[in-house]
């Protein structure tokens, strides 16, 4: 086995599907002296399923970090090589692990982060939104007050803003993203790079109205995506529907073209379309 330098290796780990991890990550989970785990009963399977043989797992999770920190510094001094895992994706996003990387800073101890599966930059890439300047809000606030607050200080967020959330509170956020941001687009990625991996494009307004009608056909993991404010759609009043047109046409047409049509369409001033293609054509990433 590889004698791996002391140090806290962060090791990201799949979010569903088990193909989804690095040949890296494996080989340091394999060379690991102590590998540091949420849930030592649910990362033990996956462990298995690597190769990784009689491991040495530790628990670490948000009730022991402060105390657990001291005591994994105290071995990476010692000289041992310590990983760090989650229940699935990558530690520090909203999983446990933060204060111990800020303990490990603190006391001049090499953390070598790993890049690999994440539920954020996995909805990212399918939303359909943009990714040149992207938020990460983690999960909502549950209670009311709270909740509409933070929203509020997102309404006139100008980048893509990414949420998680549980199928229990999703019905209540839909509700209230739908209150403070109406007919906004979202995309809902859920059961990513699972079986029934989904992804829903709808508006605030419509999902609430979906998940209000059925709550209970929310189910499994997802990450909400939605769409950034942006000055001149909300002072033209392009509806929803009018701006979806016109981005799926302006992948196949010139702009004007595409303006003309979704004018003609919507009977909607035909410049006020151009001034909005004309934004969302600067809004396009240079690369
Ligand atoms: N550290 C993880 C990461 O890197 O993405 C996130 C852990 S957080 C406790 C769990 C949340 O991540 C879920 O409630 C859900 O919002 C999101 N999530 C994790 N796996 C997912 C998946 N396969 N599909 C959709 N959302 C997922």
């Amino acid at each position: 086995m590889e004698e791996l330098e002391p140090a806290l290796y962060i090791v990201p780990t799949p979010i569903g599907n088990l193909e989804d991890i690095t040949f890296r990550a494996v080989r340091i989970l394999k060379s690991a002296r102590i590998i540091c785990a949420e849930d030592t009963r649910h990362s033990r399977p996956l462990l298995e399923h690597l190769g990784v043989s009689s491991p040495v797992l530790e628990s670490f999770h948000d009730h022991n970090e402060t105390e657990k920190a001291a005591r994994i510094i105290t071995w990476i001094q010692e000289g041992k090589s310590v990983a760090l895992i989650s229940d699935a994706g990558t530690p520090l996003i909203s999983d446990p692990g933060y204060h111990l990387v800020v303990a490990c800073v603190a006391a001049g101890i090499r953390v070598v982060p790993l890049p690999g599966p994440c539920a954020v930059i996995t909805a990212l890439e399918a939303a359909g939104f943009p990714t040149d300047r992207f938020c990460f809000e983690g999960f909502l606030p549950v209670k009311e007050k709270a909740l509409y607050d933070r929203l509020e200080s997102l309404r006139h967020e100008t980048r893509t803003m990414v949420f998680y959330e549980t199928p229990r509170r999703m019905p209540e956020t839909a509700k209230a993203l739908a209150r403070v941001f109406g007919d906004r687009e979202i995309a809902v990625g859920r059961e990513m790079t699972k079986t029934f991996e989904t992804f829903y494009r709808t508006t605030c307004e419509k999902l609430a109205e979906a998940l209000a009608q059925d709550p209970g056909s929310v189910k499994g993991e997802m990450v909400a995506v939605l769409y950034p404010w942006r000055e001149s759609s909300q002072e033209s009043g392009l509806s929803a529907e009018a701006l979806k047109l016109l981005k799926l046409l302006m992948t196949e047409l010139p702009v004007k073209k595409a303006a003309r049509i979704v004018s003609e369409i919507h009977g909607c001033s035909k410049n006020e379309v151009y001034r909005e293609a004309l934004t969302l054509e600067k809004e396009k990433p240079d690369f």
